[in-house]
């Protein structure tokens, strides 16, 4: 076994603070990452909190882990000791029901293993990436190919990244679609970016107007004020689709009016409490509809990996060492993240 320090948290109620855990030895198909830089999720928050009623303590976070491959098995044919990783929000799936064939890992109608608290579905507890080393079986194992120096700001492209990408692309956001992001936080962030990269005209909705200017820089095409009546009326029925990144319960009304007939409005983000409710006739009276995603397949996380790599995309983020995680979260709780918190593995 392989003694590695981590930071977990052990009630819902509690700071997260030091802890030290065990990894597997690497067997035939296992790489072994150092890991250097972890990205910090509102998920991480959400569960290591016990929001969503489903955690498992000793709760060591962390799903957007990039660092250095520093053993590999036997049967490792893609990685070599050196090579930069990834690992984002799964270590395993059934890898044989219809969702896993196509790629769908995330939808396995088995239940994947999560990167931390992987017994959701069933199984063993799992660590996440608030530690130093992880070990994790080839097949989810993600090739970076950006340059070492932006490591840090290619840590949330494992979750944050995917998470807008899969959806914009599932819901076709391109050349000639008007697509709304709703909440200018880390995956709103890259929706923006990715987005504007996918060619779409893209609006911002923010509740945030200190935001505007980077909403702007980011590559958001217009950002609407979500506070301001006669900025949310500007947007009625214009958008081909909107993709809502909030993570507190909100209006959805407010947004479905803006879609036009057919158009689609996905939920990723997962507040611990239900929305408030929607009125019907938004949907009905121009076919509207409200969707939801989560993450994405490995073969697509890798094809997003590549396409951040060709387009230059990064997260912005504030790196910060892992003692400073609880203020990390209080900052996260009041929107004062710019874009993404990313630990320094250095510090632990
Ligand atoms: P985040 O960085 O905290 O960003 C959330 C943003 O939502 C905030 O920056 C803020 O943007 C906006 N917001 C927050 N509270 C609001 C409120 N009360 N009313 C309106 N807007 C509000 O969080 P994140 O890491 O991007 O995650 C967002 C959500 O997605 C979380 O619930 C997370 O668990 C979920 N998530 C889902 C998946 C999936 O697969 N579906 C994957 C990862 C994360 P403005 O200041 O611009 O308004
Ligand atoms: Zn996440």
């Amino acid at each position: 076994m392989i003694k590695t320090k981590a930071y977990a948290a052990h009630s819902s109620t509690g700071a997260l603070a030091p802890f030290e855990l065990h990894r597997r030895n690497p067997g035939a198909e296992d790489v072994q990452i150092e890991i250097l830089y972890c990205g910090v999720c509102h998920s991480d928050l959400h569960t290591a909190r016990g929001e969503w009623h489903n955690t498992q303590y000793p709760c060591v976070p962390g799903h957007e882990i990039v660092g250095r491959v520093v053993a590999v098995g036997d049967g490792v044919r893609g990685f070599k000791v050196g090579d930069l990783a990834g690992v984002g929000c799964m270590i395993d799936s059934c890898g044989h029901c219809h969702s896993c064939h196509e790629g769908d890992e995330q939808y396995c109608e088995n239940g994947f293993t999560g990167t931390y608290n992987g017994p959701v579905f069933g199984g063993e507890n799992t660590f996440g990436g608030y530690s130093r080393t992880i070990v994790v079986k080839e097949s989810f194992v993600l090739h970076v190919r950006h340059d070492e120096k932006d490591l840090a700001r290619v840590a949330p492209l494992l979750c944050a990244g995917i998470t807008t990408y899969s959806p914009l692309r599932h819901w076709g956001a391109g050349p000639g679609r008007k697509v709304g992001i709703v909440g200018l936080g880390g995956l709103g962030h890259m929706g923006v970016k990715i987005a504007h990269a996918l060619g779409a005209h893209v609006v911002l909705f923010t509740t945030s107007p200190g935001k505007s200017d980077d909403g702007k820089q980011l590559g958001a095409d217009v950002v609407c004020i979500s506070t301001s009546p006669e900025q949310m009326a500007a947007q009625a029925n214009q958008l081909d689709f909107i993709l809502n990144t909030v993570a507190a319960p909100h209006d959805l009304d407010a947004y479905l009016q803006l879609l036009k007939r057919d158009g689609t409005m996905a939920l990723v983000g997962a507040p611990a409490e239900p929305h408030p409710p929607s009125n019907v006739f938004n949907l009905i009276f121009k076919r509207r509809r409200i969707a939801g995603s989560l993450i994405g397949g490995i073969k697509e996380t890798q094809e997003m990996l590549d396409f951040c790599a060709d387009h230059q995309i990064l997260s912005d983020v504030e790196t910060i060492p892992i003692d400073y995680i609880n203020t990390a979260y209080e900052r996260m709780l009041k929107s004062d993240v710019k874009y993404r918190f990313v630990i320094d593995m250095a510090s632990l």
